[in-house]
């Protein structure tokens, strides 16, 4: 049977975390929806593509391919764009800047949706985002809506930005998931909400295994 399981919510509550243990538990694909908007923005950089044009746009997807590969080193997935692997680039700052600019063009995210629904024709999936449980797959059988304290989130992902060995100040951090919070919440097209069937999980307070055991009883269920 091929089950979905939609991991929705703010930047950096562990989403992807999570994911990606639940989805090792199960044998399921894990499908990083927000490296997809952010290899778009990746190449939208480096080919000086005007976000205003929707014709430099429409031009840029339709020479956009994106796809994911195991990586055995680091036990996860690293995701490719045009062939290349770009894991490392599509997480720093100046990324994150952009992303919910690019995330919030119309044709960016029919796209995206669209490989989002293809990837997961064949099997069981999680997938982690922002719109998977109200737009991507409203029939998805177990979604969950993740959220935690922004000075809590912020300090996980200066810890990640650490670890990759870029120093980025907490204040600056606070402000960009604050600024992606409202972009990514009020645009017109695929907005961030709780579907009204999620399950709300605050993980201010919940270590790894207790978030990863919360969406593993859900999917018993
Ligand atoms: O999950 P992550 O923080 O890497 O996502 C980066 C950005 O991609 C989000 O801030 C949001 O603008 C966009 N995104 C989206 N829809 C998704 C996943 C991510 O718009 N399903």
């Amino acid at each position: 049977k091929k089950v979905i399981i939609a991991l929705d919510g703010h930047s950096s509550c562990g989403k992807s975390t999570t994911a990606k243990r639940v989805a090792a538990k199960l044998g399921y694909a894990f499908i990083d929806t927000g490296a997809m908007y952010r290899a778009v923005s990746l190449y939208f950089h480096e080919n000086h593509v005007t976000l205003t044009n929707p014709k430099e746009v429409e031009k840029a997807l339709a020479d956009i391919h994106i796809s994911f590969q195991f990586n055995e080193h680091r036990g996860a997935s690293d995701v490719y764009l045009n062939g290349l692997n770009v894991e490392e680039e599509i997480r720093k700052m100046y990324i994150s800047e952009m992303v919910s600019e690019t995330s919030a063009i119309t044709l960016v995210r029919k796209a995206m949706v669209a490989q989002q629904q293809q990837m997961a024709k064949h099997r069981g999936v999680v997938m982690d985002g922002r719109d998977i449980g109200s737009k991507v797959f409203p029939d998805a059988e177990v979604k969950v809506f993740m959220t935690a304290d922004p000075v809590i989130r912020a300090e996980r992902r200066q810890k990640e930005l650490l670890d990759k060995g870029e120093l980025v100040d907490l204040d600056e951090i606070i402000d960009n998931l604050k600024k992606r919070d409202i972009l990514d919440s009020t645009r017109a097209e695929g907005p961030l909400v709780q579907a009204e069937d999620a399950v709300l999980m605050d993980t201010s307070f919940m270590t790894l295994e207790e978030q990863v055991n919360f969406v593993l009883q859900l999917h018993q269920n």
